[in-house]
């Protein structure tokens, strides 16, 4: 694994052509990025990266970052998802140059330009079944072969191009394919398809066009037409920036200069847009923003913070090599920032009844707790403590292993802002099974102000069962049972892969001024995890979204490695 320290003095791969370029005048010293999402669904923390990257570098550089949409596949999107996206780059942190940008803006020019590779003689419209394109494209060991389309002249395709344009044929009837070499041992140069004819209805040019560009047509032209200077895009497309240039070169558009980096792959989840949508139309997940998804969105509502997305985004860096990362590091950046802004509480989640004998029955006393010890900024609150409270059941141990040193029989303990108890009876049903605890507290050990001298090692949390509030909780988990979601064998289907536990509703028993709580606010249940209300629940029954628990395997090995 490479995580990139973060200082000033080491450059990422991408920065050091950026600085080049600018020393050489390359761009003429300009920075003008873009992220070109294609709105047919919500966004993923490996789009969180891309944003990051490239609006980070826009920003680094004085520059620039628009955000485009690759909008020409009318039949896969929708403006819900280009809400959605727009939502989410802001929420990041960024803001795009000017307005929003679409390729269907270009759908003219775009049309335009296939007309002049047909003048040139390097388009032509093909009438051959799907099947039998695909044939003459040969293999990646064996050349193709043209058929006798190649050969219509420059003034036919013209008008054949027009009568795609004008719906003369139906659909899927004939394409528009670039003319240049069925040979070339990279197959996407062997005569790529650039426009099809689809009778869809755009949500933006309705029902202007039958016929929309391929990606690969529209993407480097719209980049070209933008002044993109630096087009970042994932490894994948390596093979296609040949067919791009040669098209920039015969069109004698601006040379946007396309540079690669390995995805994001994150373990215990899928990242991609077709799987996350198959998770929302088969209701495996409640929506796009289901706090189990992979989506900002669902992130966001999970309890995630930004700063922690883009913190994380930094320091895993960029790399030319697909890898896949641990989810772990992720809650580790999302640990650092909540321990920050968290206000500090205490809930019970699975209890055990606490009577403490030697406390006035009745009577209520309210104690201080300050709200976060890491902002001096957070105040205070006052807890209410009685003779009966509820301590965690994993909190007591009738045959403690050596070095335990939370409740044991006849032993002590400090309940966290308030006083040492001691354990003096069980008291069990008649299976045996513990049902309450009697203890006796020690009158001068009250937090803050102890003149008992004992020495108590432990310290747990709990809540004062006369005066407490029900929390409804949804408790998350990891959302594939599967590490590495690519080790799915080839004829099975990533959905079986589903961890049954990935959601479980819990009731907790909480401190009373949890009933105050707000919508998206962060709360640290003590020694349990941290967690955010839920957006989407009522306000009169607002739900604890587990963020992510406290424990942290990577703290250590972070620091090791600084
Ligand atoms: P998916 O495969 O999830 O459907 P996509 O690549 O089809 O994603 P786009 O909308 O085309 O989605 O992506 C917009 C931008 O985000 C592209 O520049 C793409 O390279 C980048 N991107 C997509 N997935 C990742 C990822 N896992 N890591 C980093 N960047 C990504
Ligand atoms: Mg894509």
């Amino acid at each position: 694994m490479n995580i990139e320290n973060n200082e000033v003095k080491s450059l990422n791969f991408i920065e050091e052509i950026i600085e080049h370029d600018n020393e050489t005048g390359k761009h003429n010293k300009r920075v003008l990025t873009r992220f070109p999402p294609e709105p047919n669904g919500f966004l993923h923390i490996g789009h969180a990266k891309s944003i990051c990257l490239n609006f980070g570098l826009g920003k680094k550089y004085s520059g620039a970052t628009n955000l485009r949409f690759d909008d020409t596949n009318p039949t896969t999107e929708k403006v819900d998802y280009v809400n959605s996206i727009q939502n989410d780059v802001r929420w990041l942190g960024f803001e795009w140059d000017g307005e929003v940008k679409y390729a269907s803006d270009y759908f003219e020019n775009l049309y335009t330009c296939a007309q002049t590779l047909i003048k040139k003689g390097l388009a032509y419209v093909d009438f051959s079944s799907p099947d039998d394109i695909a044939k003459q494209k040969g293999t990646p060991t064996q050349a193709g072969t043209g058929n006798a389309y190649r050969e219509t002249s420059a003034e036919e395709n013209l008008s054949l191009f027009e009568k795609m344009r004008k719906g003369e044929f139906k659909d899927g009837e004939c394409v528009l394919r670039a003319k240049i070499d069925m040979a070339s041992p990279n197959m996407l140069l062997r005569d790529p398809v650039i426009y099809r004819i689809k009778r869809a209805h755009h949500h933006r040019t309705g029902d202007n066009w039958c016929i929309y560009p391929m990606y690969d047509f529209a993407h480097p032209i719209s980049d070209a037409l933008e002044g993109i200077t630096h087009s970042i895009c994932t490894l994948e497309f390596e093979p296609h920036r040949p067919f791009y240039e040669w098209l920039l070169a015969e069109l004698g558009l601006y040379n946007s200069q396309q540079i690669e980096f390995a995805r994001l792959n994150l373990t215990y989840t899928v990242m991609s847009k077709r799987k996350m949508l198959k998770l929302v139309e088969k209701q495996l997940v409640n929506s796009w923003d289901d706090p189990r998804m992979p989506t900002i969105s669902g992130m966001r509502r999970r309890g995630y913070t930004a700063k922690a997305i883009r913190d994380f985004a930094v320091a895993v860096g960029i790399s030319k090599r697909e890898s896949m990362l641990d989810v772990s590091l992720l809650e580790h950046f999302i640990r650092e920032d909540l321990n920050k802004i968290s206000k500090r509480v205490m809930a019970v989640i699975d209890p055990i009844k606490v009577v403490i004998s030697n406390y006035e029955t009745g009577k209520t006393e309210l104690l201080p707790a300050e709200n976060n010890p890491e902002d001096s900024n957070a105040g205070h609150r006052e807890l209410s403590f009685s003779n009966t409270i509820f301590i965690e059941r994993e909190d007591f141990n009738e045959n403690p292993p050596k070095g335990y040193f939370k409740l044991t029989p006849n032993g002590y303990v400090r309940l966290k802002h308030a006083y040492i108890i001691k354990c003096e009876e069980l008291i069990k049903d008649e299976n045996g099974n513990l049902v309450e605890i009697r203890a006796s507290y020690v009158e001068n050990s009250k937090s803050g102000s102890d003149t008992s001298g004992l020495k108590v090692k432990g310290v747990i949390h709990w809540v004062d069962a006369n005066n407490y509030h029900p929390v409804q909780i949804n408790w998350y988990d990891r959302l594939l049972t599967i590490e590495n979601a690519a080790d799915i064998p080839e004829d099975e289907e990533f959905t079986d892969y589903i961890n049954p536990n990935s959601l479980k509703t819990i009731t907790a028993w909480g401190e009373k001024s949890l009933a105050d709580a707000k919508a998206g606010e962060h709360f640290q249940f003590m020694r349990k995890g941290y967690f955010c209300v839920d957006t989407e629940s009522a306000a009169a029954a607002p739900i604890f979204n587990l963020t992510v628990e406290l424990k942290d395997s990577w703290a250590k090995e972070l620091k090791k490695q600084s």
